[in-house]
């Protein structure tokens, strides 16, 4: 039965809760509570960014219309045989090296049997018995935001494919498949049980996404699948053995993760102090309710009756071929995040705001070339980010492109355009004109800054004339009301005059000392 493009078959349960946002609490300690602590691993599943899939050349779909990007190896017709895509194998090998795991010289496939509407094979081909990497680490320092510096080790990575996509809220009573997803390649990587909070495991979430991102193996986007997590969560009496864990699925984003991870551990905390007992469980996540639900026990978890894969014969790397690819290998992000804080004088967090949004780095470097640095960082990082956060945009869907942003920080630069100007300038090629040189929208609304000193002074002795009250204000000491002056002559220039000249000229006319105006400003900042 076919229904709108999708595949259909009778829904079995019950669709998935609706959702609002809150806030993870922070943690100071590697603690919980007072004598708890809890003890995390994350299994993540990163899709590679490849043009086709794992074994078959159909192209991957990221955001395609439903069962286009479908051929008969993903949908397993009878006598089709599987072969392996090389850059889905390059991509796990860079990401193995970059993660500082060892990557295995031989590794091989096998069948993970389960039956389930959106993996038409009746298994998974996967990794089970030799991965293609073991080992490794990622370290989490006080710059990531943790209280101590901490290794988190990984058991393995391993390649696998995906499945097609089941709907089960769309049509009542029924569940709709989309099988562009299936036959995609994934990486599997597992930690060790090494993260002791909500925070850590968030933050090692989100470390993994700026290096699958920096070396372009997946774009680990949470939201929109491409990366996924489930965290294995247990809670032990300080310094006692690993309690029993529960494993929480199908977390979204690295929000929701740690809200998870913090529900979890209270739960199961509170079962403990209640005397009971916790049972290996695979739950859900409720994000409205903020609490973890049951979805199966792990006692009637299925037997995937593993088998090696007939098809494929082992997966033989040469030494040659792992060493070239580490002489490919780009900067990654911790040495990325010491360079450019040292380069252009950031601060980490705008540092790890560079680093964390797609695309931002490559933006800003750009920009950064023969530009005075700190224009730049103001710029960039707090006005435009600050305008597209204002709006709901996320930097990938920035629509002010490097040349335009460009113009308007050389405009600042000459000092061509006052501050207020290019705030205006910024929300105008934000919000309607697109592809539009500054240079054009200042001309053409005559923007230009106004530094003629004649023209100033004319409008500034005006003003003292209409308010005569306060400029003998002034002139007797009343320093507060110097800042009005400015802002009355910033509004009647509509935001056009040169902010410098106009001090200049205002401190003249009411008979101030510069710095004792200076002096003034510096205190206001403060307060
Ligand atoms: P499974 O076969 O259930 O997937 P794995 O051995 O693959 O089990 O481990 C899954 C995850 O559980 C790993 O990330 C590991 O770090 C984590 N883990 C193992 N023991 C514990 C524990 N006692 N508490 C919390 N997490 C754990
Ligand atoms: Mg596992």
């Amino acid at each position: 039965m076919l229904r709108s493009g999708f595949g259909s078959i009778r829904r079995t349960f019950s669709p998935a809760r609706s959702s609002c946002i809150c806030h993870a609490r922070l943690f100071t300690t590697r603690q919980v509570r007072p004598g708890w602590e809890a003890v995390i691993g994350i299994e993540v599943h990163a899709q590679i960014d490849s043009k086709t899939k794992l074994f078959s050349d159909t192209p991957t779909s990221f955001d395609e219309a439903v069962n286009t990007k479908v051929s008969l190896v993903d949908l397993a017709f009878p006598g089709v045989q599987p072969r392996l895509n090389s850059t889905c194998v390059e991509m796990a090998v860079k990401t193995a090296l970059a993660l500082n795991s060892n990557v295995q010289l031989r590794s091989s496939f096998d069948r993970k049997h389960y039956f389930y509407p959106d993996l038409p094979q009746g298994y998974q081909i996967t990794q089970h018995r030799e991965p293609i990497a073991r080992g490794g680490h990622l370290t989490l320092t006080k710059l990531d935001g943790v209280v101590e510096p901490i290794t988190v080790r990984l058991d393995q990575i391993q390649l696998e494919q995906d499945t097609g996509k089941s709907f089960h809220d769309m049509e009542p009573g029924v569940t709709l498949l989309d099988m562009n997803r299936a036959g995609t390649g994934l990486m599997e990587i597992v930690t060790q049980p090494d993260l002791r909070t909500a925070n850590e495991a968030a933050l090692l979430a989100k470390k993994l996404q700026a290096v699958l991102r920096c070396i372009g193996s997946s774009q680990a986007n949470m939201s929109e699948g491409s990366m996924r997590c489930d965290v294995n969560v247990s809670v032990r009496r300080t310094g006692a053995p690993f309690g029993t864990r529960c494993e929480v699925k199908n977390l979204n984003s690295v929000r929701f993760l740690a809200m998870a991870i913090e529900a979890e551990i209270d739960r199961q905390i509170e079962v403990l102090e209640n005397g009971g007992q916790i049972v290996p469980e695979t739950r859900g996540f409720d994000v409205a309710a903020r609490k973890t639900f049951k979805l199966r026990s792990k006692e009637t978890a299925p037997d995937y009756r593993y088998m090696p894969e007939p098809d494929l014969p082992p997966l033989c790397l040469s030494q040659t071929y792992v060493d070239q690819l580490a002489a490919t290998l780009p900067e990654l992000p911790d040495q990325c995040r010491d360079r450019i804080m040292q380069q252009y004088d950031l601060n980490v967090d705008d540092a790890n705001t560079l680093l964390n949004e797609p695309g931002s780095l490559v933006y800003f470097e750009e920009l950064a070339k023969g530009r005075q640095v700190n224009i730049v960082r103001n710029w960039t990082l707090h006005e435009l980010f600050g305008q597209l956060a204002g709006q709901d945009i996320p930097f990938e869907q920035n629509p002010v492109s490097v040349s335009q942003m460009g113009g308007l920080v050389d405009l600042v630069q000459d000092k061509k355009i006052t501050g207020p100007t290019a705030k205006k300038v910024l929300r105008l090629m934000l919000e309607s004109e697109h592809g539009v040189m500054p240079q054009v929208i200042v001309e053409q609304r005559g923007w230009a800054r106004q530094g003629d000193a004649q023209a100033l002074t004319e409008l500034c002795q005006k003003l003292a004339d209409a308010h005569k009250d306060k400029a003998d204000a002034v002139r007797s000491g009343t320093l507060k009301f110097f800042p009005w002056f400015i802002g009355q002559a910033m509004r009647e220039s509509k935001g056009r005059a040169d902010p410098v000249e106009l001090n200049k000229i205002l401190c003249d006319l009411l008979g101030c000392k510069p710095e004792d105006v200076a002096a003034l400003s510096k205190k206001k900042k403060k307060n």
